[in-house]
């Protein structure tokens, strides 16, 4: 019987993982890989104590920081299951393991949302990716597409900068949705087109991408690209928990923010998969050591 499963290992759940140690409690961490969507950032300029650092960089040092602690980890292994059982959970996972543990923390973050048109999935990886940093190589002097005027899509077309040759940055309103400070790079940059009010109905091609079909103001526009990276936000990725927790109607988990408490006593949530507002490296850090300090607290209630 462990004290603690914590699921995930991105910032929320490598924080946990450090404050749990500290607590003493007899950990496990059960992750699908390490590092989570920081690794795809490619500068985090928002972290407190890094003016600058690129996203894989900031999460090594998260990583490094655990493994001075004793904790048990299983990377390469996903959470399937968590049954409720009178005084404890069982957690069940995708190499057929079952562990018993009286509390849990969810940090399993979350996945890039589909757009869900006429290609995407014919052309994934061949043409049509989810992650700039990993994919953008295979772009060199290329035309590419970038669905999505937030946060993640403009700080896509500014990654691409050096490599594409031109960018087609499409927004379906009539405004970027990124921060100030970014969006003005992006009206700087001669390369990066933006094209406001532009609904994105189909990803064609042959073998892998060749244009897409973008539906503006009512006219129908051709747009050659030999790549698209579809930027529309992520989802909680927690199907594993369904049965267990409340959820809100996108599928987040409720949380008390003050403790990190879910619906179901002894199972808490942190980060990206809980339903906060903000989707931040800091805020999941922040309920990483939250959801580890309240579980420690419900352990010692519990054992008195
Ligand atoms: C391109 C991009 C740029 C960003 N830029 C910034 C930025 O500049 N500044 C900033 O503060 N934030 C930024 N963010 C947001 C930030 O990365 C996230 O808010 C943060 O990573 C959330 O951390 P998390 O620990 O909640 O989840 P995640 O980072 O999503 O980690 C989740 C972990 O859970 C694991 N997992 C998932 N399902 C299971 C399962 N069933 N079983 C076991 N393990 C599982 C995953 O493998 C992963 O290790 C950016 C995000 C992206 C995608």
């Amino acid at each position: 019987m462990l004290d603690l499963i914590i699921i995930g290992a991105g910032p929320a759940g490598i924080t946990a993982g450090i404050y749990a140690t500290r607590k003493k409690l007899n950990t496990l961490l059960i992750t699908k890989d390490f590092f989570g969507q920081v690794s795809h950032a490619f500068f985090i300029e928002n972290y407190p104590g890094f003016k600058r650092i690129k996203g894989m960089d900031l999460i090594k040092k998260f990583k490094n920081h655990l493994e001075k602690f004793k904790i048990n980890v299983n990377q390469g292994e996903s959470v399937t299951k968590i049954k409720k059982k009178k005084n404890f959970f069982e957690v069940f996972t995708s190499e057929n393991d079952r562990y018993q543990t009286k509390t849990i923390i969810i940090a399993s973050g979350a996945k890039p949302r589909k757009i869900g048109i006429e290609g995407e999935e014919k052309f994934l990886g061949r043409g049509v990716s989810y992650c700039p940093v990993c994919d953008g190589f295979l772009f060199s002097q290329k035309n590419v597409a970038i669905i999505g005027g937030g946060n993640s899509g403009c700080e896509a077309a500014l990654y691409l900068l050096p490599i594409a040759k031109k960018i087609y940055l499409l927004e379906t309103s009539n405004k970027l949705r990124a921060d100030k400070i970014t969006q003005e790079k992006i009206f700087d940059s001669k390369k990066i087109e933006v094209v406001f009010n532009a609904k994105v109905k189909k990803i064609k091609g042959e073998t892998s991408v060749d244009k897409i079909i973008v539906e503006q103001k009512k006219e129908t526009r051709e747009i050659l690209v030999e790549g698209v990276f579809v930027q529309i936000g992520v989802m909680p990725d927690v199907d594993f928990a369904k049965k267990v927790v409340r959820m809100d109607k996108i599928g987040k988990i409720i949380i008390n923010p003050r403790t990190c408490e879910t619906s179901t006593k002894g199972i808490f949530a942190a980060g990206d998969v809980a339903n906060n507002l903000y989707h931040q490296v800091v805020i999941a850090a922040a309920q990483g050591a939250i959801a580890a300090l309240s579980a420690a607290k419900y352990l010692e209630k519990i054992e008195k």
